[in-house]
């Protein structure tokens, strides 16, 4: 699942490819993918708007759109937004030959000629890389074909994302509920210790909770609180001063190296030219189970902490307390 590394990577991406281009036609292939207005009236208003400008607000993706629009686009599980030069044509026939196939997997995109540039770009890196543009299919819920012939596609293979367009006066309304933001200036130790105050859950699940914090996940949560020696059960409440400040640099540092390493690709997330980000090489503790930590040789553990997979090193997290009083307290 996209964390803020992966989608500020992305925004980066798109930052570079796409402002200034115009959108001609959108065409929706999964209605459900298009969370307001409806698809009908989604593809109206977007056609011939302009990329303006490219922002990001936890793990939501935003683009200023010409006209005073704003479309949000939130990848959730398995979103991914895929950059095609021109010269790819789109192949609808499966909508009539096997409508169960069509749902599932969308469209096809076909170009003969083409040449994959994601092996030769990743060349000079150690780590196995991907491409997208070698798994057909793309699993394809909404296409937009640029003014200058190129496609942007919104590829999900579980269908969880959404895209919504809001005027730029409903941008409160468009990402009400985000918490603090955590690569932002407002983002400080005593932020973050009035944030954890009167928190009686596991550290691990307050830290998901993206009312409180906007943009963690469950990959970036495990990391950061390896990188602050804190055990995921810890209850928030009960965290020291130190270790409030400790834990704040250890988000915006795992946070901060995940986006220079182009994201995490564990399974689904990629580039936006269809290329694996190479975080995952980097973990620590996520998805290491049974492997020796990486700072004290001790096999890493899973537990599970609100529902959600947890890994952790029990030597360098203990679940001991610190002896210093929590941070919270009057
Ligand atoms: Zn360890």
């Amino acid at each position: 699942m996209p964390e803020l590394p992966e989608v500020e990577y992305t925004a980066r991406q798109v930052r570079a490819a796409l402002v200034g281009a115009s959108i001609a036609e959108a065409l929706v292939f999964w209605e459900r993918s298009i969370a307001r207005p409806d698809s009908d009236a989604f593809c109206q208003e977007i056609a011939g708007r302009r990329i303006e400008g490219v922002r990001r607000r936890g793990k939501l993706l935003l683009l200023d759109l010409s006209g005073d629009y704003l479309l949000t686009i939130h990848r959730r599980m398995t979103g991914n937004l895929l950059v095609l030069p021109p010269g790819w044509h789109l192949d609808c026939r499966l909508r009539k030959q096997d409508r169960a196939s069509w749902e599932r997997v969308g469209p096809a995109f076909l170009n003969e000629s083409y040449q994959c540039r994601c092996q030769e770009k990743r060349q000079g890196e150690q780590e196995e890389t991907l491409c997208l543009l070698h798994d057909q299919p793309f699993y394809c819920r909404v296409c937009f074909t640029l003014a200058d012939g190129r496609r942007l596609l919104y590829n999900d293979l579980r269908k969880f994302g959404k895209l919504a367009l809001w005027s730029r006066g409903q941008e409160a309304e468009a990402l009400a509920g985000l918490g603090l933001e955590p690569l932002g200036p407002d983002f400080t130790s005593e932020r973050l210790a009035l944030l954890l105050q009167g928190k009686k859950r596991p550290i691990k699940q307050v830290l998901l909770e993206q009312t409180l914090i906007a943009g963690l996940g469950n990959i970036y949560a495990d990391e950061a609180l390896f990188v602050a020696s804190i055990h995921p059960l810890r209850r928030a409440d009960t965290l020291s001063c130190e270790e409030v400040a400790v834990l704040r640099q250890a988000i915006v540092a795992v946070l901060q190296l995940g986006i220079e390493h182009g994201g995490t690709s564990f399974n689904d997330y990629r580039g936006l030219w269809g290329e694996a980000g190479s975080n995952y090489a980097h973990m620590q503790v996520y998805q290491r189970t049974g492997q020796p930590c990486r700072r004290c040789g001790t096999a890493i553990q899973r537990i599970s902490v609100a529902q959600r997979s947890t890994h952790f090193c029990p030597h360098c997290q203990p679940v001991s307390q610190s002896a210093r009083p929590s941070c919270g307290q009057p």
